[in-house]
């Protein structure tokens, strides 16, 4: 199964159900597959969640040790299991390590975040906020989901060319990228460390820096022609030694597609004079 069949069960699941308001009601969906949640206490710190049935009835077990946004994800998760029909691969996994997670728990992942982050409720407020991670994270305490799945989700569904990238011991695990940037092919390499100028990088070495920062795209992007000007919001987690970084273009706008410097530097420093229209910067910035 791929990536994009998953969103789309995920969708069909979503549209029986219908929720209208965040944070989504979990129990309403594990009720659409014929389920009820039970809060296990007995379960070890690193496992979230499993089925079982008893005496007839389904359940989705959660762990009591995990707080309320984890618990949320993990009954959607379990969900996800079920209705894409893949068995649990979780002996061994844990749950923030994405790099050790298999591509079916992925999927499921995938699937759980459209059910928490349902399209139709969430692309309007996507559009609505600020871009930048603390935003994101308001998005993310509003909606009942985690700030690494709010983030990507953000990422991937935001008109503006942007992206969110997640790493892992200095190396790039995982970027979600809107569909401005994956039409531009700004492409970011996974598994590559963490390019040297980015505020990501210098977080995780422990050097001051004051997000969000302005850098080349080029910094992020591979083989990239188009130039222009990124802002990168990160963070650092020493805990796991994980670092988040959210890029976007300036005025959330594409540079245009062209690959000689001199011609670039005569469009953005030369049109707005022939067209003897100022640009009014409070347009394209947002509140
Ligand atoms: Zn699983």
């Amino acid at each position: 199964m791929d990536e994009l069949t998953a969103v789309l069960r995920a969708r069909e699941f979503v549209n029986k159900v219908a929720p209208s308001v965040f944070p989504v009601s979990v129990k309403s969906y594990a009720a659409e597959i014929g389920a009820a949640i039970y809060v296990d206490a007995d379960m070890a710190p690193y496992e979230q969640g499993y089925c079982v049935e008893v005496r007839g009835k389904f359940r989705i077990c959660v762990n009591e040790k995990d707080d309320e946004t984890r618990r949320r994800f993990t009954v959607c998760h379990e969900i996800a299991h079920r209705v894409l029909g893949l068995p649990s691969e979780h002996d061994g996994v844990s749950s923030w390590s994405y790099a050790k997670r298999s591509p079916n728990e992925i999927l499921c992942d995938v699937f759980a975040a459209e059910l928490l982050l349902p399209y139709k409720l969430f692309k309007p407020m996507v559009e609505k906020a600020a871009i930048g991670l603390s935003s994101i994270y308001d998005l993310a305490e509003g909606c009942g989901a985690s700030r690494l799945a709010t983030a990507s989700r953000f990422a991937t569904l935001v008109r503006a060319p942007c992206a969110f990238v997640l790493a892992e011991q200095g190396k790039v695990r995982y970027a979600a990228r809107s569909t401005a940037l994956r039409e531009a092919r700004a492409w970011i390499p996974l598994r590559a460390d963490l390019p040297n100028a980015s505020a990501a990088s210098r977080l995780r070495a422990d050097m001051a820096c004051s997000c969000p920062e302005e850098l080349d795209a080029d910094v992020w992007f591979e083989n990239w022609s188009r130039g222009g000007i990124l802002l990168e919001d990160a963070r650092h987690l020493q805990k796991w030694d994980q670092t988040v970084a959210l890029l976007w273009f300036e005025d959330e706008e594409m540079p245009s597609e062209t690959t000689d410097p001199r011609q670039r530097e005569e469009e953005e420093n030369g049109l707005a004079e022939l067209d003897g229209i100022l640009p009014w910067p409070g347009k394209k910035r947002r509140k």
